[in-house]
Formats: C-alpha cells, sequence, structure tokens
C-alpha cells in the first residue's frame, strides 16, 4: 500500500498507459480520478477499480479545455479532498514528414501535450499549494524527450518540452514539497501505437513487420516491447518517492533503445 489514501489525477487514462497507472495506484491505496476525453471509458474503468474493492471516479476532461481541467480538478477534490499525484499522460501521436505537416495537427498535438500539462499542473500546483501537504508530478514523456525519429516532428517537440517543464516545476515546488519527474517509456503496444504500424509502413512503403523490427524496436538490447505494467512502476516509483531528492528528473524505461 505504497498509495495508502493519496489522491491521484491521472489524464488518458481510460486507455493503455494511463490505465495501467490507474489500475496499479488504486491497487496501492490511492484514490483515482480517471480523467479522459472519453467519459464513457473513463467510467468503465473506475468502475473496474471499484469493482475490485479500490476508489475510483471517471471524469470527462480534455485537457486543452481551461474550462474542462478547471472543472475536473475541482471535482477531484470535491470528491476526494485534494490531490497529492498528478500523472500528465494524455496524448496522441500523428506521423508525416515535416514538409507535408498539417499545422491544424501540428497545433493539436503541441496543445494536448504541452498546454494539458501546463492546465492540468497549474490546477494541481494550486491545490498542493493550498493543501500544503506536497505532492508528486509525473510527466509521461518517452524516448522521443531525448532522441528524435524521422516523421515524428511535433510529438518529439512536445516530448522534449515537457522536461523543460518538469525542471521549472522542480524548482518552484521545492519549498511547497512538490515533486516534479519524467518518465520516458520506449515504445508500448497501446492504441497510440497499434495505430501508428500501418501509418508508418505506408508512409515508408515497408511491411508492418518491417516497421516493428527496423524502426521501432531496432536499437533495444533485445527487441522486446516496453508493457505498460513496466511504466505504471515507474510511475509508482515517483508517485511514493517522499522527498526533493528525487525531482526535476526524468527516467527512461525502453529495453536500452535510450541509454543516457
Ligand atoms: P492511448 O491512445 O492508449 O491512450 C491515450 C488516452 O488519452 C486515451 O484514453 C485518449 O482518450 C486520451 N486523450 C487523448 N486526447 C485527450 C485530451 N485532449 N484530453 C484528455 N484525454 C485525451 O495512448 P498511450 O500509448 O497509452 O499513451 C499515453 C501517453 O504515453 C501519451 O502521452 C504517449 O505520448 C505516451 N507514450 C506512449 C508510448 C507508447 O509506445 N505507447 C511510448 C512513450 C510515451
Amino acid at each position: 500500500m505504497r498509495l495508502k489514501d493519496k489522491v491521484a489525477v491521472v489524464t488518458g487514462a481510460a486507455s493503455g498507459i494511463g490505465k495501467e497507472i490507474a489500475l496499479l495506484y488504486a491497487r496501492e491505496g490511492a484514490k483515482v480520478v480517471i480523467a479522459d476525453l472519453n467519459l464513457a471509458a473513463a467510467e468503465a474503468t473506475a468502475a473496474e477499480i471499484g469493482g475490485r474493492g479500490g476508489r475510483a471516479i471517471g471524469v470527462g476532461m480534455d485537457v486543452t479545455s481551461e474550462d474542462q481541467v478547471a472543472a475536473g480538478m475541482a471535482h477531484a477534490v470535491a470528491t476526494f479532498g485534494g490531490i497529492d499525484v498528478l500523472v500528465s499522460n494524455a496524448g496522441i501521436q500523428t506521423v508525416a514528414s515535416l514538409d507535408e505537416f498539417d499545422f491544424a495537427k501540428w497545433r493539436q498535438l503541441l496543445s494536448i501535450h504541452l498546454d494539458g500539462a501546463f492546465l492540468t499542473t497549474r490546477a494541481a500546483l494550486r491545490e498542493m499549494y493550498r493543501g500544503g501537504r506536497g505532492g508528486s508530478i509525473i510527466y509521461m514523456g518517452s524516448v522521443h524527450s531525448k532522441e528524435a525519429s524521422a516523421l515524428k516532428a511535433p510529438y518529439v517537440t512536445a516530448k522534449h518540452g515537457l522536461i523543460g517543464l518538469a525542471k521549472v516545476v522542480a524548482k518552484e515546488g521545492a519549498k511547497h514539497g512538490v515533486r516534479a519527474n519524467v518518465i520516458c517509456p520506449g515504445f508500448v503496444r497501446t492504441p497510440l501505437v497499434d495505430k501508428q504500424i500501418p501509418e508508418q509502413a505506408r508512409a515508408l512503403g515497408i511491411s508492418e513487420a518491417e516497421v516493428v523490427r527496423t524502426i521501432m524496436l531496432k536499437e533495444t538490447v533485445d527487441g522486446e516491447f516496453t508493457t505498460a505494467d513496466d511504466v505504471a512502476q515507474a510511475a509508482l516509483f515517483f508517485a511514493g518517492f517522499g522527498s526533493n531528492a528525487l525531482t526535476g528528473q526524468s527516467l527512461v524505461v525502453s529495453h536500452g533503445w535510450f541509454m543516457q
């Protein structure tokens, strides 16, 4: 029970990595707010946690909307009495070469990853400062916070940006006991990745199996995908770490794809 009675807001938690984090946090005793664009799926995940004896609510939230973030965070506080952990995880991927990149799609991706991180961070910080019991903010970065890949310009740009944001939160939050860190996963088989495989195959004129072997897992030490549980364990470690000794850091969980 490493998160007993902590309140954790996880964005994008109706699917993939965020869902796995929500399930693990609930098993570790946290009260979990599943904040997602997809309210029905968020409520289904909350019900799944409730069915196992955990505590969770689903909240409809577009992280790019100032009003929806404010309302969702206020609902979280009203229901569970504060916020101890924020996992800013909601994200999308759009694949195209830079010379072909649609401006609206560029802006949409940056907005979800960066405006979403900012808006949820600001709301969480206000509550953490007010509550006076510190907190932990975790950003879902990527190996693409450290490394580039062709066809992913806005994603690589946004994921690098999250490291900068985490460092500022670490500096500003320290006197309030608020820590901020970034998890940088390698490829995890979630709907986000399953959608990219045929897109990349088409863009590059190669087979889907070749996309997996020669692009996604090429640089790993063992040709293995990272799992959502691997990432959730890292998110648990950051959430449960009890001092400012570990702040402003980024942790790569990628089967050695990127080594620093
Ligand atoms: P996913 O598609 O399975 O889940 C993403 C969730 O975010 C969905 O439930 C979706 O409804 C939600 N979402 C999308 N836009 C939103 C918005 N505007 N407001 C609120 N919710 C929104 O994806 P995933 O693979 O679990 O990705 C989660 C995070 O992990 C993303 O930030 C992604 O960049 C990052 N990541 C994924 C991988 C991977 O290989 N899957 C690797 C590194 C980092």
